[in-house]
């Protein structure tokens, strides 16, 4: 992990618990003897998070049933990779004048809430599920702090990134970007299946009700068309941000994008590796 990253060193659930006394019915000793929740759980992975970002950032926060859930500590890995990145060896920029776009903000609008009180960057949040964009609305609402500092826009365009969100002459920093990561709904359902059986829960458990509804998992292409479109359309708008970024989950990706890359003449790719535990994933960022 980062070496900002709070939650480097674990989670302090007694703390956590006093933060946010529902947690202490999801919490008990695993199999090592140490204090965990069942992550296979989603009420348990939301309360954990809702207890995370309440003692790291004072933040009010909660999901719908159903919404993808994110894990608090890769999400925070991401904003402080993006804050180097901004830095380009020198200070981490800080405060109101950094924007980003946060592309796909989900029902949790995680990147937004986690950049505006790390850094006090501006954020422009964008969603195609309405559900999402309404819950996304009401948490940056009730957390007054940084509501100031974060505008959810509606994207009517599944295919878009930028077109239809953006206004004519507005420029950020930096976009970014969790893209939904199956080609259909089917291979959703699958992925879901899948991880189900390797948290043990056997074949039988319903599809897709563990953290993600369908709109959240899937687009046309998969995440590789999802950052084909992407790239495509940052080189009809180089200048819109001065780095444009996403997550890759697949490093098998990787070769298509750069030659997407080329093809769309950037000046500069960088990819940035990001590991928590098992799982590896990396950020991709372009400039022109
Ligand atoms: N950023 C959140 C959610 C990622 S899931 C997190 O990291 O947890 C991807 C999200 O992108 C979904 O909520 C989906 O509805 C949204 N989405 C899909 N296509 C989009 C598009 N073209 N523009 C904006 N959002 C999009």
């Amino acid at each position: 992990m980062h070496p900002r990253n709070r939650f480097r060193s674990g989670y302090d659930f007694p703390r956590l618990i006093e933060g946010v006394p529902a947690l202490d019915a999801f919490v008990a000793k695993n199999a090592h003897g140490n204090l965990s929740i069942d992550f296979a759980d989603p009420d348990a992975v939301m309360t954990l998070n809702q207890a995370l970002l309440k003692d790291a950032y004072g933040l009010q926060w909660s999901l719908p049933r159903g919404a993808l859930c994110p894990g608090i500590p890769g999400r925070n890995d991401y904003l402080h990779h993006l804050a180097d990145l901004l830095a380009g060896g020198g200070a981490v920029p800080r405060g109101r004048a950094v924007s980003v776009l946060d592309i796909g903000t989900g029902a949790s609008c995680i990147y937004p809430m986690i950049g505006a009180t790390e850094y006090g960057w501006r954020f422009v949040a964008t969603e195609t599920d309405k559900t999402a964009m309404h819950w996304a609305r009401q948490i940056v609402r009730i957390n007054r702090s940084i509501a100031a500092l974060i505008e959810c826009r509606w994207q009517p365009d599944p295919k878009a990134c930028f077109a239809g969100v953006t206004k004519p002459g507005e420029t950020f920093d930096a976009s970014m970007c969790n893209p939904p990561f199956h080609a259909s709904a089917e291979e959703a359902a699958a992925g879901s299946r899948r991880k189900h059986r390797n948290l043990g829960l056997g074949r039988n458990a319903p599809a897709l009700n563990f953290g993600g509804t369908a709109g959240e998992l899937w687009c046309e292409g998969g995440e590789l068309g999802f950052i084909q479109r992407m790239i495509a359309e940052s080189a009809g708008r180089p200048r819109l941000c001065r780095w444009f970024t996403t997550l890759v989950s697949k490093s098998e990706h990787l070769p298509r994008l750069r030659q997407s890359l080329k093809a769309a003449r950037v000046t500069d790719t960088r990819i940035i590796d990001m590991g928590q535990g098992q799982k590896k994933s990396r950020i991709l960022a372009w400039t022109f």
